[in-house]
């Protein structure tokens, strides 16, 4: 059984976060009708015809949050549990996220409500450019700009440029980001995640005044997101106690070696089995007692009932959403010093705005480019946010949803959108 437990809404969190934050801001009714809600929801039919010669039938999203700060930008999750109130919260999270690292991008999110593991390439091809076809009229690189998040990939960026290009008559990289490095991608970006994640990971230690070096980690989710985090924090002298994917999880308590472990999970598809490790409930890394815990996997995984059994100093949200209102409550009581989602796994749609701006222009930058301008944004991100919770006094959420929300209200006022 999978630590996974859907408690909440996420988009019922998604609102109650921004209520917190506007009741902070002080924000009068009007302007909180005006910014809370997306922008543009549309459900599509995706029909694919399978490897076995049947059509199966898959539903899929594209919201558009906001598009006050610039084109809507958001990630497309393929995954069996994604429904229309999750892509809704994730492109809310994705609308304050942009405004936090500041970056010209309002909020966006996708998915298809399907099981990628269980299907080929033929068919998750297909489906991709089908579901493609029905989003057109909303995606492109000024409306609205595509990402890899949950089980998709750099591979599926290339089948929807592919197919937008086929639309136009020639090539248009912008559509998307995330995509392949020959196709027009940024360097840097597959790791940009993990990287930003373990960027706000640094500022957070610095500020406690725990060293990097032999502090103990637990990550949830060992994707995209998790893997890279995991890598340079074990680079930077900190041990992996466990680590847990959707088929198990795996504990050594004086460190795996992550580079080894990347390795395994890329062949063998798969954690558990690792060579020195043991076996642990996935339940149980979230309570084990460590410095740091990564959840770099789904929503709502520390809710009310666990909450108080969390023993770390810090969590980092490499994940959307991992926190319900209930538990993030139980961990600001506790002290537990939570870096928030939309700061702590913004340096993806950062070096997506990176891929973007060298796309429109024509340019390629080179690594430590890329590096360099992401580390400049991420800590300067997360310093305004401390210093933000700490003069209004409220929880690291509450002040980056303060700083995102505080942006966008200014940008729609700026354009005059008010009566
Ligand atoms: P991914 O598909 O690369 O990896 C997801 C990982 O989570 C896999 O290892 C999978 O096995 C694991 N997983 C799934 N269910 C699990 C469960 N119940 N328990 C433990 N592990 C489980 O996805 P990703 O891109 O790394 O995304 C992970 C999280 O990071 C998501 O919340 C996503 O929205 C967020 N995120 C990703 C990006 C990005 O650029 N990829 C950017 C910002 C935020």
């Amino acid at each position: 059984m999978l630590a996974t437990k859907l408690v909440d809404n996420a988009y019922d969190v998604a609102l109650e976060n921004f209520d917190a934050a506007a009741d902070a801001l002080g924000l009068d009714n009007d302007t909180r009708e005006m910014i809370k809600y997306p922008e543009r929801v549309l459900t599509v039919s995706v029909p694919v015809r399978m490897d076995d010669g049947s059509i199966k039938r898959f539903q899929g999203y594209r919201v558009q949050h906001s598009t006050a700060r610039g084109p809507a930008k958001g990630g497309i999750r393929f995954h069996p549990q994604v429904t229309l109130d999750e892509v809704k919260a994730l492109a809310t999270w994705m609308t304050w996220k942009c405004a936090v690292v500041n970056i010209p991008f309002g909020g966006g999110k996708g998915g298809i409500t399907c099981d990628p593991k269980h299907m080929s390439q033929h068919e998750l091809e297909h489906m991709t450019r089908r579901y493609t076809s029905a989003i057109l009229p909303l995606i492109g690189p000024q409306q609205d700009i595509p990402a890899p998040d949950v089980y998709t990939n750099s591979q599926t960026m290339a089948w929807i440029m592919d197919t937008y290009s086929m639309t136009k008559g020639y090539t248009i990289p912008g559509v998307v980001t995330g995509k392949p490095i020959s196709l027009g991608g940024s360097l840097g970006r597959n790791e940009a995640t993990g990287r930003g994640v373990f960027y706000t990971i640094q500022c957070a230690c610095e500020h406690l005044g725990i060293p990097l070096t032999g502090a103990t980690v637990a990550v949830q989710g060992f994707g995209n997101a998790g893997s890279v985090a995991a890598q340079l924090l074990h680079e930077a002298g900190a041990k992996i106690i466990a680590v847990s994917d959707s088929a198990g999880a795996i504990f050594k308590r004086d460190g795996l070696d992550v580079p080894e472990l990347i390795h395994m999970k890329a062949i063998a598809g798969h954690v558990h089995g690792f060579p020195g490790s043991e076996p642990i409930d996935p339940a149980a890394l979230l309570t084990l007692k460590c410095d740091i815990l990564v959840p770099a996997a789904l929503e709502n995984i520390i809710h009310g009932e666990n909450a108080r059994s969390v023993r770390t100093k810090i969590v980092a949200e490499a994940a959307n959403g991992p926190l319900t209102p209930e538990a993030d409550a139980i961990l600001e009581d506790k002290g537990t010093f939570v870096i928030p989602d939309i700061l702590c796994n913004g340096g993806g749609v950062t070096v997506s705005y990176f891929e973007w701006v060298q796309n429109e222009q024509h340019l390629r930058w080179d690594l430590h480019e890329v590096n360099s301008r992401l580390e400049r944004i991420m800590k300067n991100s997360f310093s305004e946010v401390l210093e933000t919770k700490l003069q209004r006094k409220v929880s690291m959420r509450t002040a980056a949803n303060v700083i995102g929300i505080a942006r966008v209200v200014e940008a729609n006022k700026s354009r005059g959108l008010y009566p």
